[in-house]
């Protein structure tokens, strides 16, 4: 019976260690408008980035995308000359894209996966986030960034003064890559995905970018950040630079920028990086003219 207690205080003590390391973002945020007031500056309340100037012909309809995808049966991904098309209605073309994800197998993790997970989030988004790929809490739920990281990534959003609906959230693949994929019942089973399986999917989030079109997209991780921005070579070289994001399939016009931040999870295993993170999205707040709330989230 002791030995019980022993145990269930020690669960809940790492709870509330966890619960105090997730809040590094919200008193980031808090600190800085605290030095604002003092400073007798005038915070503005939480207001939405302003939005970005849109083409007429700038973004595949999903008929398109399905054909395209059709054909992308080789690995890796082959080049297709850059697409630009009227966009008519986004949430419906998100929502074709979305039924096409859930049911594909073009490659070997969909073989493997419990769920598909598209991602989900405004289709008017001006931000956009994007991590590598589900692990085993958004297998089995079926959305993107839900657990212990999720639940950074969603006071990070908070602290940038934005809420979660606000933004899109999605992974470079859309199954999970797993090390032993004969057990997605398994803890710890998660791994990155290969470039070959990246290549695979790379259709679907370039397709949900160019219908979205938003202002920023804020890369999760190595691995996000590498197959987004063309000329990188490691994450500490692609941090603290906002990059123009240049699509292989569709053409963006240069509208879009990208900056290259930790993964949440990275960010629950080394808090000391919470900070550097931090600059990172400061750096995107400044950009799209984002404040931090004045008010305790
Ligand atoms: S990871 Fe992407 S390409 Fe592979 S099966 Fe899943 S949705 Fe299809």
């Amino acid at each position: 019976m002791k030995k019980e207690l022993r145990s269930l205080v020690k669960e809940f003590a790492g709870v509330l260690a966890n619960s105090e390391e997730d809040d590094f973002f919200i008193a980031a945020a808090k600190e800085e408008n605290a030095a604002a007031v003092s400073s007798k500056q005038e915070v503005k309340p939480p207001q939405a980035a302003p939005a970005p100037a849109k083409s007429a012909e700038s973004v595949l309809s999903a008929q398109n995308n399905a054909q395209t995808l059709k054909e992308d049966s080789s690995m890796p991904a082959p080049q297709t000359p850059k697409t630009k098309k009227i966009n008519s209605n986004k949430e419906a073309e998100l929502n074709a894209l979305a039924e096409q994800i859930l049911t594909c197998k073009k490659c070997p993790l969909g073989e493997t996966r419990l769920n598909a997970v598209p991602g989900e989030g405004n289709a008017d988004a001006k931000l956009m986030f994007i991590g590598e790929g589900p692990g085993f809490d958004e297998d089995h739920q079926g959305r993107p960034f839900i657990g212990r990281a999720g639940t950074l990534l969603t006071k990070m959003i908070e602290a940038m003064g934005l809420k979660r609906e606000e933004v899109f959230i999605a992974n470079m693949v859309k199954c999970h890559p797993m090390t032993d994929p004969s057990n997605p019942e398994k803890h710890g089973n998660d791994r990155a995905p290969s470039k070959e399986e990246i290549a695979y999917c790379r259709k679907y989030i370039e397709a949900q970018i160019a219908l979205i079109q938003p202002e920023f997209i804020v890369a999760l991780g190595g691995v996000a950040a590498k197959s987004l921005i063309k000329d990188a070579d490691s994450l500490g070289a692609l941090r603290n630079k906002v990059h123009t994001l240049e699509l292989d399939n569709f053409d963006l016009e240069g509208k879009t920028k990208i900056v290259a931040t930790y993964h949440p999870a990275a960010l629950l295993r080394n808090p000391n990086w919470k900070k550097d993170a931090w600059a990172d999205l400061q750096m995107v707040m400044k950009e799209m003219g984002l404040k931090s709330p004045q008010k305790p989230i």
